[in-house]
Formats: C-alpha cells, sequence, structure tokens
C-alpha cells in the first residue's frame, strides 16, 4: 500500500490565540515495501508528520492518500477506521501504554477491538509474539512483571497482531540498551523484507537511518529539506550538521571511502580507454 501527502499543511489550534503552523508543503510519498526513514531537528515536525500517517491528525490545508482512502480536513471518524487497522504506529515508549492483566490479553486487545473473534486474535497474538521474539510462557505473564526491553516488545506485538500494512515508528529503540536497540532495529528489518511491508521509522540516529532505510526524508522548520536515498542525503553532511544533527564520524568517514574508491575506478577506466 502506498501513502502520499499533497500540499499538506497542518496547524495546531487553528482560530485561538495558540495557533501554530506546524507543517507546510509536504508532498512525500511513502512506495509499497520500503524503509523510510524520516530525520530532523527537534521541533521540525516529525511526530506531526507521522500522525497524518494513519489519520490520527487530519491535514488543515492538503491531503494525504493512504491506499484508496484520502484524507483531508471534515473527514468523518468512520471514514478513518480502516486506515488505522492498515497503518500501526508505535509511537515513544509504547510500553506505557500496557494496562491488561495479561501480555496475551494487551496483544489480543487490538485485534478483539476490531471484531476479530476471540479465538482468531489469540492466535494473531501468539504469531505477533514469535515475530518479536517473546517466549510463550510469558504469554499468562502480567506485562508488569517482565523487564522494560521484554514489555516494549509486548507493545510492539500489539501492533503486530493487528496486520498492518504499513508500520510506523517513532523512536522505537529511545532507552533501550545497545543489544536491545539493535534486536529491535533488526527485528523491523526482518519483518519488512519477510512480510513485505512498508516501515517508517522516525529517528535520531543516523546510523540507523543510513543502514536501514532505503529512503530518508530530511525535515526542517516544518517543512522537508530534503529527500533521497540515504546516498544522496550523506553526501553533503555538511548541510545535515548545519541543521543541527548529528552525524556520525562512521558515515563520514564511509562516504571519504567512497570518494576515494569512485576517484581510484574513475582513474583505472581512464587509463583503460586511454
Ligand atoms: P518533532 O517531532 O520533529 O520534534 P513536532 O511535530 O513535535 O516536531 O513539532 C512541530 C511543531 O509543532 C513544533 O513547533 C512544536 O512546538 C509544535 N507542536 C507540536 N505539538 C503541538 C501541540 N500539541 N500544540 C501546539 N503546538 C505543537
Amino acid at each position: 500500500m502506498e501513502i502520499s501527502t499533497r500540499n499538506l499543511e497542518f496547524k495546531y489550534h487553528v482560530n485561538t490565540p495558540f495557533e501554530r503552523l506546524a507543517l507546510y508543503d509536504i508532498n512525500v510519498t511513502i512506495p509499497p515495501n520500503s524503509y523510510t526513514a524520516i530525520i530532523g531537528h527537534t521541533g521540525s515536525g516529525k511526530s506531526t508528520l507521522l500522525q497524518h500517517l494513519n489519520g490520527l491528525l487530519q491535514p488543515t490545508v492538503g491531503e494525504v492518500h493512504i491506499g484508496d482512502v484520502t484524507i483531508k480536513a471534515g473527514i468523518k471518524e468512520k471514514n478513518l477506521r480502516p486506515v488505522r487497522k492498515k497503518v500501526g504506529i508505535v509511537f515513544q515508549f509504547p510500553e506505557h501504554q500496557l494496562f491488561e492483566e495479561t501480555v496475551e490479553k494487551d496483544i489480543c486487545f487490538g485485534p478483539l477491538n476490531f471484531g476479530t473473534p476471540l479465538e482468531k486474535a489469540r492466535k494473531k497474538a501468539k504469531k505477533a509474539a514469535q515475530q518479536v521474539g517473546l517466549s510463550e510462557d510469558l504469554m499468562d505473564k502480567s506485562p508488569f512483571e517482565l523487564s522494560g526491553g521484554q514489555m516494549r516488545r509486548v507493545a510492539i506485538a500489539g501492533v503486530l497482531a493487528m496486520e498492518p500494512e504499513v508500520l510506523v515508528l517513532d523512536e522505537p529503540t529511545a532507552g533501550l540498551d545497545p543489544r536491545g536497540r539493535m534486536e529491535i532495529m533488526e527485528m523491523f528489518a526482518n519483518l519488512q523484507r519477510e512480510q513485505k511491508i512498508s516501515v517508517v521509522l522516525v529517528t535520531h540516529s543516523m546510523e540507523d537511518a543510513s543502514k536501514y532505510a532505503d529512503h530518508i526524508i530530511v525535515m526542517h522548520k516544518g517543512t522537508v529539506y530534503k529527500k533521497g536515498t540515504p546516498k544522496d542525503i550523506f553526501s553533503s553532511p555538511k548541510e545535515l550538521i548545519e541543521l543541527g544533527l548529528d552525524v556520525p564520524e562512521s558515515i563520514r568517514f564511509q562516504l571519504k571511502l567512497e570518494e576515494k574508491l569512485q576517484q581510484s575506478i574513475g582513474k583505472v577506466t581512464l587509463s583503460i580507454d586511454e
């Protein structure tokens, strides 16, 4: 399923003294089966944009196309329901939203809420738990007995149990240790490849953006500053540094290496041609 925005503009608290333009002139496409990273300084509009990807927020001006549903100002809540099922959002610290008595009940909550019969919902929960690497013996435990990393996995499984076509992740590894971070990031990368879903990742980590995404959107002051492949984006790290983004030495080093390699290939080709 494809998601695209057309001239999307969004204001918080329209027609009040607190009115604030948070997004303007946003034209982006999230192709099917892709992995897109959204990067940008705090306050650049990343969270506001991602909440438009499943209709949680609706444009003040312009449109968002999610599959065959068009979202614009004034759309009725009931027309948004199919979209909510197809696009799953994992918010920051999603474990804060756990509330059921058992892990299984928490993971089943979404499918049950969308009318899936209990036995089928339990099957979906089992599959989702496997996908996030939770062992079966945890299903009857209280989510609050688990470690922070496991609670995060339960919350993610709750989103996966809805079998979304697009998975939107807002800093999904915030607060995890390096090993937990890597495991979760690898899990999403495998899901994207194997289940043929799209992933949209909002991240502060340039390493994750360059490692996992095939497409990057750079946000700045409420609009798209640049978009392209990781190579397009990171080929001018100076520009990103000027936007206040933290481009790690490893990426700068890798770019220099690639440049040198290209130069030497150029020279070899030149001498063969000569
Ligand atoms: P980011 O996710 O990149 O940090 P946000 O989308 O949260 O950026 O914020 C974009 C702009 O919208 C900022 O200027 C922010 O202050 C403003 N903003 C975000 N949420 C609200 C809100 N609930 N009410 C008013 N302004 C908001």
